[in-house]
């Protein structure tokens, strides 16, 4: 019998649960459980592949090509649980497949209402995820406990243990003590308040994570559990970390959390440690050196707009042995104040995924910098786009070369919609999303990666043009990978350059902290180099 535990959070939102329910997932597949984790997100919107990454940050694409929250990118970073279409349901997918049945008649006639159709859909949701080959299937609930949105899925949770058994459910409810700096004080009644409501609709929660910014004392952990009814040892401190998120499972696997589940749950783990995940922390603490990147985008603000690019370069920083800073520069500034303001002094210039026209000329302008002053550069998908006019524009001299996504006039569209793609969007497809072969044909990617198919993350409409394939190689930009079965530009670079390579895909989604992705680890390792090569240089003049 698969068992299941829910997250939940309360007080405010991003507490951090995702992360949280990544190191779960860690620290029990660590002890040889068999884990699958998923995100409920209380949204509308069917999937969060048309939301705005202001709103929303990165959207996260899988193998099989669904687009998720970027929460299961903490999920696949921390555990080796296949993700799916499965593992990512928002309201807005459960109430039109309810309302799809409705239409078709498939209810045969009775009223259709949030309980039980909408909750019975959000119960197949969870089920989906357990079978004889998994111990623990750990189910997020997005949003806040409290929130009109998230009601359903509360219910849903609540209904699953009266289904399953008791023995086979348990609820992890994560809240936030603030900490009033003028009396001193840490305070609980938020997440007594939150608890509060989690039982009113029924949930008396098993475990307790606290965030907080100071220590939980005995009395104060006492004094929650008494008003919370939740056992002492249950109550679990999730102080903030020092230097990373990667501290977390370390954190909360100290505390017991991992034995303290597997004891509720019956469940009969081995004892493992988690040696590789140790080291993580610790090369982190102490990196040799330390060097600057600057990721050169449009949404450059939010943090988690470019959450798994910040996180590759992490694990690459932390393949290299280096401190990585980031140096976050926005697109349109290096446009209206050059490369030479924005961009100097930097050790590596990564130009990441986007779409449409704002800023488009200061990436390329990024490009054409790191060419130019040999600055290792790492294009990805538009960042690759990008690298492509760069180098049609100012040194194949096809003046006004571009994108027909931003310019459907250019007399040189080297970035455009093939001819197979057209029909297909006259009929309302569009992307190429998710897992593809590519063929490695040579230069860094091949160096890098050190075998010849690999098999990469897509999302993206426009493609390199073959016919200019000739003409941009004749200009120094190669083509070093391909598309495994038809001939798609995947990855070009500039041999006579220490390292210029850019990807059509998306390596980001496939880096973990344990196993940087090699390419990724390339682009630091020749960052390093170009820092020492910098620093040699000052010195000899
Ligand atoms: N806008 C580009 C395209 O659709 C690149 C997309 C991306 O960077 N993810 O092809």
């Amino acid at each position: 019998m698969t068992k299941h535990i829910f997250i939940t959070g309360g007080v405010v939102s991003s507490l951090g649960k995702g992360l949280t329910t990544a190191s779960i997932g860690l620290l029990l597949e660590s002890r040889g459980l068999r884990v699958r984790i998923q995100k409920l997100d209380p949204y509308l919107n069917v999937d969060p592949g048309t939301m705005n990454p202001f709103q929303h940050g990165e959207v996260y694409v899988l193998d099989d090509g669904t687009e998720t929250d970027l929460d299961l990118g903490h999920y696949e970073r921390f555990t080796n649980a296949p993700m799916s279409r499965a593992s990512n349901i928002t309201s807005g997918r459960i109430y039109s497949e309810v309302i799809r049945k409705e239409r078709a008649g498939e209810y045969l006639g009775e009223t259709v209402q949030v309980i039980p159709h909408i909750t019975d859909a959000i119960k197949q949701g969870i089920h989906a995820l357990a079978g004889p080959d998994v111990d623990v299937v750990l189910t997020e609930i997005g949003g806040t406990v409290g929130d009109i949105e998230s009601l359903p899925f509360v219910e849903a949770i609540r209904q699953f243990r009266l289904d399953v058994g008791p023995e086979n459910v348990l609820y992890i409810h994560m809240t936030l003590l603030p900490y009033l700096r003028a009396n001193g004080e840490m305070k609980t009644k938020p997440t007594q308040q939150s608890v509060g409501k989690l039982r009113e609709i029924g949930i008396q929660p098993d475990i307790l994570i606290c965030r907080c910014e100071q220590p939980i004392t005995d009395d104060l952990k006492k004094k929650i559990s008494l008003f919370c009814n939740v056992e002492t040892k249950a109550v679990i401190e999730e102080k903030d970390v020092d230097f990373s998120i990667y501290e977390v499972p370390l954190v909360l696997r100290d505390q017991g959390l991992d034995k303290l589940i597997a004891q509720r749950l019956h469940l009969a783990p081995k004892d493992c440690p988690i040696p590789d995940w140790e080291r993580v922390v610790e090369t982190l603490k102490h990196p040799t050196t330390e060097i600057e990147i600057a990721v050169v985008g449009k949404y450059i603000e939010l943090q988690d707009s470019y959450k798994s690019i910040y996180e590759s370069i992490a694990h690459a920083g932390i393949a290299n042995h280096a401190r990585v800073k980031i140096r976050r520069v926005n697109a349109e500034k290096v446009e209206k104040l050059g490369p030479e303001t924005t961009l100097a002094g930097v050790h590596g210039i990564l130009v990441p995924g986007g779409f449409g026209a704002r800023g488009v000329e200061g990436k390329i302008n990024a490009s054409q910098w790191a060419r130019e002053q040999r600055i290792p550069y790492f294009g990805i998908c538009y960042g690759m786009q990008m690298a492509v006019i760069d180098v049609a524009r100012h040194v194949a001299g096809l003046a006004d070369a571009d994108t027909t996504e931003n310019n459907e006039r250019t007399p040189h569209p080297v970035i455009c919609l093939l001819d197979s793609q057209q029909k297909v969007v006259d009929k309302g497809g569009t992307m190429r999303l998710g897992a593809q072969p590519c063929r490695v044909l040579g230069g860094h990617a091949r160096a890098a990666y050190g075998q010849s198919v690999v098999s990469e993350r897509h999302r993206h409409r426009y493609e390199f043009n073959p016919a200019y394939r000739e003409i941009l190689a004749k200009a120094g930009l190669v083509v070093t990978g391909v598309h495994d079965g038809h001939d798609l530009a995947e990855i070009v670079e500039i041999p006579d350059h220490p390292w210029f390579v850019a990807v059509q895909y998306h390596p980001e989604f496939k880096s973990k902290p344990t196993k940087a992705h090699p390419l990724f680890a390339g682009f630091i390792r020749a960052a390093l180099a170009h820092a020492r090569e910098a620093t040699t240089t000052a010195a000899a003049r």
